[in-house]
């Protein structure tokens, strides 16, 4: 397990655990068989798998969930509803976008429903912080001031909304999905300006330029499985990169071409920004509200 990545947070019980075993829906930790070949990425390919088949060699998911994500409500026994009461109670994501590195919830809170992602999680030690505080200052001397991320990492997906008693189920396609996908290295060093979608936000990245292709075959995968679950996929023009600060409103025009070479060259020469800017993908991490679930990666 990746340093600083921690499987609960503090507002997870280990009633949630219960609930998951009763319901026997604990990842098996078995890989599925690769069906097909995929042109993208140097991994070994997986296989697109129906979600009808994982619901049923999961046994009660159907029921316990009490609604298929491709439509129709099915009846929930009392029994099990009562099981997952709690859970269905608590909070996912916090709306206040300053705790969570500029995400702003672009939907309705809703009982029952979490937030999720997948992404590619980075520990930078002091050097890193270092070279990103070094950067803000940067721009602080031009007039501009952005929060630093909390935490650092590629995504791999958008934000969708999953239902509580989805989440077990999704992860157990995710991992059988990626759980063939070797490790490897990639290089994020590209100063790049991004907005989210609805324009609200402003991240400063850093755009890698190694380890596409295989960060492509990963998105691949978890695209496949959240078509699976009737979710958005991530961007069809992505752009690969690492935040390292935000700030509110849609400031990607002040960052004219003599500011990013600026920026670029605060990071090309900081000592050993090729080591601090390799990013060894080991395992990857889903989120969901505020629970974070390892999503590994093959070692040999
Ligand atoms: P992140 O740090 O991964 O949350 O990304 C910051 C923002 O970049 C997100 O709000 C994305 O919506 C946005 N973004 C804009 N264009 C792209 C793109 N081509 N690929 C990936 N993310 C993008």
């Amino acid at each position: 397990m990746l340093p600083g990545l921690v499987s609960y947070s503090s507002s997870s019980s280990s009633d949630e655990d219960e609930a998951e075993d009763q319901a026997g829906l604990v990842y098996s930790g078995r890989p599925g068989p690769v069906e097909a070949r995929r042109d993208v990425g140097m991994n070994p390919p997986q296989a697109a798998r129906p979600l009808e088949r994982l619901a049923r060699r999961a046994g009660t998911a159907r029921e316990l969930q009490g609604r298929h994500p491709a439509g129709g409500r099915l009846p929930l026994p009392e029994s099990v509803r009562s099981m997952f009461a709690d859970e269905d109670e608590k909070p996912d994501d916090a709306e206040d976008g300053s705790q969570h590195g500029g995400r702003l919830r672009s939907f309705a809170h809703e009982r029952g429903n979490w937030a999720t992602y997948v992404y590619l999680p980075y520990s930078g030690d002091s050097d890193f912080d270092e070279l990103v505080d070094l950067v803000l200052r940067r721009l602080c001397d031009v007039g501009l001031r952005m929060s630093k991320q909390e935490d650092f990492h590629i995504s791999l997906s958008q934000t969708v909304v999953l239902r509580y008693h989805w989440i077990n189920l999704f992860l157990q396609t995710l991992r059988e999905r990626l759980g063939s996908y070797h490790r490897f290295n990639c290089f994020t060093n590209k100063v790049k300006v991004y907005t989210n979608q609805e324009r609200t936000r402003t991240f400063l990245g850093l755009e890698a330029t190694r380890g596409q292709q295989d960060l492509l075959g990963l998105v691949t995968e978890i695209d496949g499985a959240m078509q699976e679950f009737q979710l958005q996929t991530f961007f069809k023009d992505t752009s690969f990169h690492m935040s390292l600060a935000w700030c509110v409103g849609d400031l990607s025009d002040r960052f004219n071409q003599d500011l990013i070479n600026q920026l670029q060259d605060v990071v090309d020469e900081f000592e050993d920004s090729p080591r601090l800017l390799r990013i060894h993908a080991e395992q990857l991490v889903c989120k969901t509200g505020h629970k974070l679930h390892p999503v590994p990666l093959r070692d040999t």
